[in-house]
């Protein structure tokens, strides 16, 4: 297959219905953002990778990070995770706080901020610094060591968290976050606004396609937990429009509101799209289409 020509004609796809989308705003910062950007890239689990359009160049991952603080929350804790965070999807927009009365705290899944912030809190835990224990791996795992947390992205979240620091403070009432709230926060906030391109991510991710297996060739996570996190990927990545995401690009993947979404093939590779134009989900307009323009043409789905 000529995956070169194949991200190419994704990303002409794409192009066209960068229009309408619309650039999130909530956290000022990210605001400025150019809504005709777009990359592509795919990363093989031997080592190759490929790109199309703009890469190469660095964006707030956001709520791509949820995905490895979960992993590294796995691998250091491992089952505990399950005791403070669900795994079913919410139906609700990623910064809900609606179920989590009728739930006692016990927020649905990891990837909602709500579930993330109760993760970040465990692996806050474990290693005592969750931000740097998200970064060094994004880090080792692209082979990019200038890959950083971008500290303007990290404060403009701080000053406009109301909501985060609502659902932290009401989890918090229920007894489910070991550290202080602002800690918690300030660590979530780290991971959230690193600067990574789509090649970075795409390597970043290949763990979850070598069922576990990272860079260097040592295991981070058993199968069977690789393949409960592509499961959540599946059914809770994307928030409220999973079902829409599974329908059309039919791949494990997890998006964040800088526009970046990153997909995983279990077996073959790893792709990351990105443009900043977002649907009312918070998911990239410009991102679903290539995606689905690649699993369509290629047959790269799980399904
Ligand atoms: N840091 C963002 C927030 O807390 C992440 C949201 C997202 O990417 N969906 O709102």
């Amino acid at each position: 297959m000529d995956y070169q020509l194949e991200l190419q004609r994704a990303v002409d796809a794409a192009r066209p219905v960068l229009g309408t989308g619309r650039v999130a705003d909530y956290i000022p910062a990210l605001g400025a953002a150019d809504p005709t950007a777009f990359g592509l890239a795919l990363a093989t689990v031997d080592g190759q990778v490929y790109g199309a359009g703009d890469w190469q160049v660095p964006f707030s991952v956001q709520s791509i990070s949820k995905l490895f603080s979960l992993a590294l929350a796995l691998a250091t804790g491992g089952e505990q995770v399950w005791h403070r965070v669900g795994r079913e999807p919410s139906g609700t927009p990623f910064n809900s706080l609606v179920q989590l009365e009728s739930e006692q705290g016990i927020p649905r899944n990891p990837f909602l901020n709500s579930g993330a912030v109760v993760v970040t809190d465990l692996l806050l835990t474990l290693t005592g610094d969750a931000g740097h224990a998200v970064r060094e791996f994004l880090r080792a795992e692209s082979g990019n060591p200038r890959l950083d947390t971008d500290p303007q992205v990290a404060a403009s979240e701080a000053a406009h968290g109301h909501r985060n620091a609502a659902l932290a403070h009401f989890i918090a009432s229920y007894g489910n976050l070991e550290n202080p709230v602002e800690a918690v926060l300030a660590h979530y906030y780290a991971h959230c606004a690193i600067a990574a391109s789509c090649r970075d991510l795409a390597l970043a991710g290949l763990f979850l396609a070598r069922h576990g297996i990272r860079a260097d060739g040592s295991r981070l996570l058993s199968r069977s937990d690789a393949k409960r996190i592509n499961a959540v990927l599946l059914t809770c990545g994307t928030y409220d429009a999973a079902g829409d995401f599974a329908f059309r690009v039919g791949l494990p993947g997890k998006s964040g509101v800088g526009g970046g979404i990153l997909a995983v093939v279990p077996g073959r590779g790893t792709l990351c799209a990105w443009g900043p134009a977002l649907d009312r989900a918070g998911n990239s307009v410009g991102a679903v289409t290539a995606l689905d323009a690649f699993t369509t043409a290629t047959g790269w789905s799980v399904f």
